[in-house]
């Protein structure tokens, strides 16, 4: 059983795509194990990709992702990260695959609709930012 992180990013919410998203998850056989609707500062959305800092769609990016309200899941299945990666589709929705969550809803590279974990060590660092260990079930 793995775990990994998973966005709903403002574009999403905005357009009451909440239900639709967590539908893919669940029938694709992951569960939802936590799962928060939070308006992200300026400091946790920059803290959360630091690893993007240097690129030249970091601020672009930060401005995104605190412009509206997120939806946070802690996503726990059988390969939860890769099959998470699967069901989310390419970063850029003109390369995404038929079917895939960013294939049907993104917008754009930038506004693409959800954030999920690359790895599973990244994914235990990022569930760790926005959920405690006794949140998870
Ligand atoms: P992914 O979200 O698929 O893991 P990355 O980790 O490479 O993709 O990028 C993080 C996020 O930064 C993307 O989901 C997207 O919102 C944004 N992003 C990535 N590349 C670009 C780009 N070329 N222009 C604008 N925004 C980008
Ligand atoms: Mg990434």
């Amino acid at each position: 059983m793995e775990r990994t992180l998973s966005i709903i990013k403002p574009d999403g919410v905005e357009r009451n795509l909440i239900g639709k998203i967590i539908s893919k998850f669940e029938e694709n056989g992951l569960k939802v194990a936590a799962m928060k609707r939070t308006l992200l500062s300026q400091a946790e959305a920059g803290a959360f990709y630091a690893v993007h800092k240097e690129r030249p769609f970091f601020g672009e990016l930060v401005e995104f992702m605190t412009r509206s309200p997120v939806v946070v899941m802690c996503l726990e299945g059988e390969n939860a990260v890769a099959k998470n990666r699967e069901i989310m589709g390419a970063t850029n929705p003109a390369e995404a695959a038929e079917g895939t969550i960013r294939k049907l809803f993104a917008q754009s590279i930038g506004e693409n609709t959800v954030h999920g974990s690359d790895a599973v060590d990244t994914a235990k660092q990022e569930v760790a930012f926005f959920f405690a260990e006794s949140e998870i079930h």
